[in-house]
This record gives structure tokens, C-alpha cells and sequence, in this order.
């Protein structure tokens, strides 16, 4: 089967010609469809975290596509289904955080494109118990980002706890964040949107947004306390320290700051701010299968609409130096059917 693969850290990918996986009794294997571009690819192929995925890898954890065969033990999917194959890949189902219904933090989960091959490829191996059905009503172009940048954002504004007719600050306004803008707007929240460039502010007024702040133009905590006095929410999807320190700056009192983006730095804590504004600063990581099915639900119904472009597998080394430059607007789906 064809598949980008990457054999060093910031090489570029190769496309090759690679072994179809082998389907295990607890496996499926899925005939990819689509498979969305995240920036989170871009950190793996760079090696970018403390975490290393492994090597060589096929990335992509936002892959789509059709059932093809179906292990012996797995009884509740059958050939044909039309599924994704999220970022969380597997976890054990048996520690006390599977347990409770919060998989995405179990100790022993595996990470697809990245701890084990993922989708940019014509099939990939996924694990019965994990992928997830997509509504008839949603392609599977449409349905490719919401299987990351769709369920992260979705999860991470229920995360903030910003009630309707509240405000809330979406950080950065690409792959997750146009998406989380669309999503804030139809769980009732007024949304403010951050980031730059003419077509990014234009599309993220046109999702709903009712405040853009161009972060080169304008200082966005500065303005944002001026506009609203302050958010009672901020989503923080961007690639950078700065925007972090920006978001947190953006907080009302009793605010909550939720951090998503994985730039590769750190960034200091304010104590005496963060006490005596009674903030609350917190992690957000993907979303649960639970979360999934809730996400793609909204799209089902019209509520959400992933602004994609399409382009070929072979085109991801343009596609990650566009990513780089900051210079794609909504996201990148590779058609893995062409
Ligand atoms: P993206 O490149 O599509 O979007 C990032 C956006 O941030 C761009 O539009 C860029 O212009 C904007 N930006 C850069 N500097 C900014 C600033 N100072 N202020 C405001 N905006 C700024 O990337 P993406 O696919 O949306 O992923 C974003 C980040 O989220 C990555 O680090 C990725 O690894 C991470 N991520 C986290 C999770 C999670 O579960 N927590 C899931 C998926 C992705
Ligand atoms: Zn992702
Ligand atoms: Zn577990």
C-alpha cells in the first residue's frame, strides 16, 4: 500500500510502497478515505515533544474511511462501516481512569501516528474498541477534522465551562480553532477570535465569531479586557508562548484558561495573579470516543462545517511547509482515494 513516511526527524516524508498491516484478533483494518493534515503531525515528523513517536512512522490521526476486515473477537463493527481512526488509538479499558469514563489519560494508551502508525496511507490498523462511527449524513472529507481538531475543540470548550451568552476567547484560529469557533457558537457562547491575516479574521467572522483581534495589529489581552472586560473562557489552540501568556492575560476574574496547543517551550505561571483573580488554568487533551460521537453530532446535524481544502498524499511536504509559514486557512484534507 501507498504511504508518507517519516525515517528521521525533520526530513522530509516518502511516499513508499509498504506492507498492507496484519489484522489481529481485536483489529480492524480500514480502507482510508481522507485523512485531515494536524499540527500535531508536524510536531511528530519534528520530534518536537519530550515524548518521541516511534520511527519510521506513518503519521495521521485523523484518517477516515471504510471497514475492511474485521478480527475474530470483534463483534459490534461489521465490513463496510464508515469510521475514523482517532488520535487515541487504544487504551487499556481496565485503569481507574478508563474506568471513569476518561480514557484519553490512561497510562497505557497508544497514539495513532505516533506511537503506532496512523493514516496517511491507503489502509490503516486500528483497534476495534476505538474507532468510531461516522453519521450517515457527514462525508468522509467533512468527518476527517473532527476526529482531532473537531473533538479536541469541542472538548475543550465543555472544559471551560463557559456558560451561554458568555464570552469566550478562541486563541488562534486554524485547523482546531476555526473549528472551536464554530462550536462555541452553537453551544450559545459570544465568541472572541484571535489570530492574523486578512483571510483567517474574515473567516472567523464569517463562522459567528463577533469580535476578530489581528494579534499583529492589536495587543489581544489588552482589547479584549477593553471589549468585554474580560473573557470568561479562553481556548488556547496556538503554536506559540506568547499567545499562551496572551490568553491568560484575557481572563475575567473566576475565569478558566483552557491550554490545547503544544508549542515546544513552557511558560510561567503568575501565582499572585492566578490567586487572587481565583483563575483556573487547565489541560485539555483530545476527547473521548463519548465526546466523538457528541462532536460528529453536530455536524450531522449542520450545526458544524469543517472549511477544508483538498489536496493529494504526495503534496504533504507543501502542505507542512504551508502549515509552518502559518499560511492555511481551516484545514487540509488528503484524499486518499485519488
Ligand atoms: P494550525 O497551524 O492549523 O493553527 C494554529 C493557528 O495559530 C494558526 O492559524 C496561526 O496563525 C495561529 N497563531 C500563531 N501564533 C498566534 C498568536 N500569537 N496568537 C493567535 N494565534 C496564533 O494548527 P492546529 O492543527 O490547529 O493545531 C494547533 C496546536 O494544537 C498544535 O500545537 C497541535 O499539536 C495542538 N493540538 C492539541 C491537541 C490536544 O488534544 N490538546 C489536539 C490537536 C492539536
Ligand atoms: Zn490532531
Ligand atoms: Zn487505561
Amino acid at each position: 500500500m501507498k504511504a508518507a513516511i517519516v525515517s528521521q526527524f525533520k526530513e522530509q516524508l516518502e511516499i513508499k510502497d509498504i506492507p498492507v498491516p496484519k489484522v489481529g484478533p481485536r483489529d480492524v483494518l480500514v480502507k482510508i478515505h481522507a485523512c485531515g493534515v494536524c499540527h500535531t503531525d508536524l510536531h511528530a515528523c519534528h520530534g518536537d515533544w519530550p515524548v518521541k513517536p516511534k520511527l519510521p512512522l506513518v503519521p495521521g490521526h485523523e484518517g477516515v474511511g471504510e471497514i475492511v476486515e474485521v478480527g475474530s473477537e470483534i463483534h459490534h463493527l461489521s465490513l463496510g462501516d464508515r469510521v475514523g481512526v482517532p488520535w487515541l488509538y487504544s487504551a487499556c479499558g481496565q485503569c481507574d481512569y478508563c474506568l471513569e469514563g476518561k480514557e484519553t489519560l490512561c497510562m497505557s494508551q497508544q497514539n495513532a501516528g505516533y506511537s503506532v502508525d496512523g493514516s496517511y496511507a491507503e489502509f490503516c490498523l486500528a483497534d476495534g474498541e476505538y474507532v468510531v462511527k461516522i453519521p450517515d449524513e457527514v462525508s468522509y472529507v467533512q468527518a476527517a477534522p473532527l476526529f482531532c481538531a473537531g473533538v479536541t475543540t469541542y472538548k475543550a470548550l465543555k472544559v471551560a465551562e463557559v456558560k451561554p451568552g458568555q464570552w469566550v476567547a478562541i486563541v488562534g484560529a486554524g485547523g482546531l480553532g476555526h473549528l472551536a469557533i464554530q462550536y462555541a457558537v452553537a453551544m450559545g457562547m459570544n465568541v472572541i477570535a484571535v489570530d492574523t491575516g486578512e483571510d483567517k479574521m474574515a473567516l472567523a467572522k464569517k463562522l459567528g465569531a463577533v469580535h476578530c483581534i489581528d494579534f499583529k495589529k492589536d495587543n489581544p489581552s489588552e482589547k479584549i479586557q477593553e471589549l468585554v472586560g474580560g473573557v470568561h473562557g479562553v481556548v488556547c489552540t496556538a503554536v506559540s508562548k506568547v499567545a499562551f501568556e496572551e490568553s491568560y492575560r484575557s481572563l475575567r476574574r473566576g475565569g478558566t484558561f483552557v491550554l490545547v496547543g503544544l508549542p515546544p517551550e513552557d511558560m510561567p505561571l503568575p501565582i499572585f495573579d492566578t490567586v487572587l483573580n481565583g483563575v483556573k488554568v487547565v489541560g485539555s487533551i483530545v476527547g473521548t470516543r463519548k465526546d466523538l460521537k457528541e462532536c460528529l453530532q453536530f455536524a450531522a446535524e449542520g450545526k458544524v462545517k469543517a472549511i477544508i481544502e483538498v489536496k493529494p498524499l504526495e503534496q504533504i511536504n507543501e502542505i507542512f511547509a504551508d502549515m509552518m509559514e502559518g499560511e492555511i486557512t481551516g484545514r487540509i484534507v488528503m484524499d486518499m482515494s485519488s
